[in-house]
Formats: structure tokens, C-alpha cells, sequence
């Protein structure tokens, strides 16, 4: 294919390159699939946890502000530093983790969505459409501060105002002997952006949208939440009723009974804790973790996309030994289409947004032919023209797929 002959990618995409075996990956991605049909413009970001590290994580930041000056980045995964990370690396310091260095700079939600394929079914029978998990990514039991008590005594909250108002206390139990105590806290202000995300990506992918907390028991705190959902929906109702879209709040008892029964096409969005349990829940009810894709929604308009997987660090120790691999990129081309589908949409070109429907088509059409890597194998209805590929092969099989559809 000529240059002229390229699809045009009109405004910038931000691109953050990655560690370990999501950078090999990300390479061939590119390669074979994107760059021989795509004219882009990229903004590049290496976040390998060396150039991290050279660069003191300065730039992670600008990979950050980019994304706020494009609208639409697309990352790899990447090592978050730990202190094997720091000795194997040499690195100056353990950096944090790039991912939440770009949340609270964006401030955004995180929303996580199965991919699906006809071959792998979810374990829960019921679900033929993806349960899209949407987590609040601040505060509550996160950030909690906790005391054990090992004698009788009393246990106060209490909250003194900044201008020196009266001081408000409320005894929380009185000790009779040994016991624990918690005290956690979200914002308003967090809350709302939180609300923010969740109607702005629901309506952008066309599902309703389902809220649940314990506020039958939790008449402040969580009844908070609620409230300010309520409030940030007042915003969204005509959009909602005219799309044939629902915002529906209920008890999150209520809700997983709810889940477990329906079809899926939702999104949840769920308290950080609540979050936490229930996206690993449904990520695992959908058979491989490499079949997750990863998006943050800020509520500010800046939206980017990734794999839900980390670097698959094991399999690049082996990559490194010269052993065959079989690692699954389905979830890292997701990452990209999403970005480029985002991208088109943004721009009003129509091409862009095809040709991402495509690369998705091929990819999907590949692993329900049987062609799939190792993960998948073993999650798949049992079929005789199944075969388990290596990491270069399974994506030369969608390069091809690809190269039938345009
Ligand atoms: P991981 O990279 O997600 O891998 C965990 C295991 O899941 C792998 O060993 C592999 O299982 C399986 N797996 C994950 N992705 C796969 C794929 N694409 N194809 C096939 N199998 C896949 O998690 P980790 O090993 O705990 O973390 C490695 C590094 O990633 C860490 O440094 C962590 O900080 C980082 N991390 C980054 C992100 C991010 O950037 N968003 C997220 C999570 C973790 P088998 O070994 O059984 O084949
Ligand atoms: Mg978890």
C-alpha cells in the first residue's frame, strides 16, 4: 500500500510504549497490523521502566499531559517498581506506578470490559453480552486509617472545622475490652467525577447503567454516593430516555443477585472496594484475563485505552531464554482499536472507526477458527481444528484476516 492509499488518522494519537513481553507484542501490533495501513501522527512515549527511571518519571507525566492536550491515548502495560523491579533494573528509586500517576492526573475512572468470543463461553450461561465494571478509584477502605484497642475505653469521630466552627463528635462504641476500629472518608467532589465518568462512558457505549451500595445501612456514607448519582443523572435523563437507555440505582445485595441473571450489556459501576471483588469476579467468570480490555474515562473528555493485563513478565523470561511462547495480544489490539475507534469518532472520520471494526473482526474471527494461544486453548469449547500458535504466529494469522477484509 502507498502513503496515499492509507487510511488517515487526522489528529495525533498519544502512544505510550511498555516493559517485558506487552513491548514485544506492542511492536509487532504495530508492525503487522497498524502501520501498513494507517497514515498516523504519534506522539511517543516510552515508558520502559529504564527511560522512566533516566528520566527521574518526568516522562510519565508528559505522556500524561499529552493525552490532555489529544484527547485519546493508547498505553502497553508497564512494571510497576517493586524492590526485585529496583535490583533488576538498577533503578534510582521505585517509581510509582505509571498508571496512577496518569489517574490522578487525568482524573478518571477506570472501566474494565470482557472481550467475547463465540468459542469461550462465560462460565455464568445466562451472559451473552459484556458486563462492563466501572471502579471508583479513590478513598473508602483504600485510604483508611485503623486502631486495634487491647482495653475497655471509648471510641470517638470526630471532626474539628478549619475556621474553628464547633467541633462535631459521635461515639462509635464503647470498648468493654479488646477491638478494632476503622475510619475512612471520600469527597464530593470525587464522587461526582466518578459519576461523571460512569454516564459519559455508558452513553458512549450504548448500556445501561447500574449503581449499587449499601445505603439501606450506610445512610450517610453511601447514601452520599447515591445522592450525588442522582444528581449528576438530572444531566443525562433526556439523552438517556431519547438513546432507549436506563440509570438504574439499587442495593448492591439486590444487584449481584441481578447480574448473576441477567444478559449482560451493562455497565456496573461499583464503590472501590465493591470494584475491586466483583471486577475480578467477572473478569475470571469470562475465562482468560488476556481477553480484558482497560479504559480510563476522565471527566473531563481524555480517554485511554490498554490491555487489563500486566508486562506477562514470566513469558518474557522465557522469550529472553530463546523458548517458544504462546502469549495472547488480543487485549493490547483492543487497547489500540479502541483508541483509533475513539479517534475517529472524535474526528468525524468514518474510515478510521472502520477500519478499527475490522482489525477487531480479524482478531475475534481468528481465535473462533481455532487459532489461539495457550490461555485460550484451554478455556475454549473443545473442538478438533483448535490449535494452540505461538506469539508471532497468532498475530501473522490476524494480519492476514485482516488483509481479506480491506
Ligand atoms: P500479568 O502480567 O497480568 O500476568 C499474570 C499471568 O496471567 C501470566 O503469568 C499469564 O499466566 C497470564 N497472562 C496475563 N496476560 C496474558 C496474555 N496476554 N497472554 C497469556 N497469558 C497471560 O501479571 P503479573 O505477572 O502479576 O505482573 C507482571 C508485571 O506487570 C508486574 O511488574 C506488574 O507491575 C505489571 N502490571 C502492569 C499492569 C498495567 O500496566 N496495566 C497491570 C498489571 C500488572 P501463565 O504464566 O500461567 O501463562
Ligand atoms: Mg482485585
Amino acid at each position: 500500500m502507498t502513503l496515499k492509499d492509507k487510511i488517515k488518522v487526522k489528529t495525533t494519537i498519544v502512544e505510550m510504549d511498555g516493559d517485558e513481553m506487552t513491548r514485544i507484542m506492542w511492536k509487532m501490533v504495530k508492525e503487522k497490523l497498524l502501520f501498513p495501513y494507517l497514515d498516523m501522527d504519534i506522539d511517543y512515549y516510552d515508558l520502559h521502566v529504564s527511560n522512566r527511571d533516566k528520566t527521574d518519571d518526568q516522562v510519565t507525566l508528559d505522556a500524561a499531559h499529552a493525552i490532555m492536550k489529544y484527547g485519546v491515548g493508547i498505553k502497553c502495560a508497564t512494571i510497576t517498581p517493586n524492590a526485585d523491579r529496583v535490583k533488576e533494573y538498577n533503578l534510582k528509586h521505585m517509581w510509582k506506578s505509571p498508571n496512577a500517576t496518569i489517574r490522578s492526573t487525568l482524573d478518571g475512572t477506570v472501566f474494565r470490559k470482557p472481550i467475547i468470543v463465540k468459542n469461550i463461553k462465560p462460565f455464568v450461561s445466562k451472559w451473552e453480552k459484556p458486563i462492563i465494571v466501572g471502579r471508583h478509584a479513590y478513598g473508602d477502605v483504600y485510604s483508611n486509617t485503623e486502631m486495634y484497642v487491647d482495653e475497655p475505653g471509648t471510641a470517638e469521630l470526630t471532626f474539628t472545622p478549619s475556621d474553628g466552627g464547633e467541633v462535631q463528635k459521635e461515639v462509635i462504641k464503647e470498648f468493654a475490652g479488646p477491638g478494632i476500629i476503622q475510619g475512612m472518608h471520600n469527597t464530593d467532589d470525587s464522587i461526582r467525577s466518578f459519576a461523571k465518568a460512569c454516564f459519559t462512558y455508558a452513553y458512549d457505549q450504548k448500556v445501561d447503567l447500574w449503581f449499587s451500595t449499601k445505603d439501606t445501612i450506610s445512610k450517610t456514607y453511601d447514601a452520599r454516593f447515591r445522592d450525588i448519582f442522582a444528581g449528576e443523572y438530572k444531566n443525562w435523563e433526556s439523552k438517556f430516555t431519547d438513546a432507549g437507555m436506563e440509570y438504574f440505582f439499587t442495593l448492591i445485595d439486590d444487584a449481584v443477585a441481578r447480574v448473576m441473571r441477567s444478559e449482560g450489556g451493562i455497565l456496573w459501576a461499583l464503590k472501590n472496594y465493591d470494584g475491586d471483588v466483583m471486577s475480578d469476579m467477572i473478569a475470571s467468570a469470562n475465562g482468560s484475563f488476556a481477553m480484558m480490555t482497560s479504559v480510563l474515562v476522565s471527566p473531563r473528555g481524555y480517554f485511554e485505552y490498554e490491555a487489563a493485563h500486566g508486562t506477562v513478565q514470566k513469558h518474557y523470561y522465557k522469550h529472553l531464554n530463546n523458548e517458544a511462547t504462546s502469549t495472547n495480544s488480543i487485549a493490547l489490539i483492543f487497547a489500540w482499536t479502541g483508541g483509533l475507534r475513539k479517534r475517529g469518532e472524535l474526528d468525524g472520520t468514518e474510515d478510521v472507526v472502520g477500519f478499527a471494526n475490522k482489525l477487531e473482526e480479524a482478531a475475534l474471527e481468528t481465535v473462533e477458527s481455532g487459532v489461539m494461544t495457550g490461555d485460550l486453548l484451554v478455556v475454549a469449547e473443545k473442538d478438533p481444528k483448535n490449535r494452540k500458535v505461538g506469539t508471532e504466529e497468532f498475530i501473522d494469522v490476524i494480519a492476514n484476516n485482516l488483509k481479506n477484509k480491506l
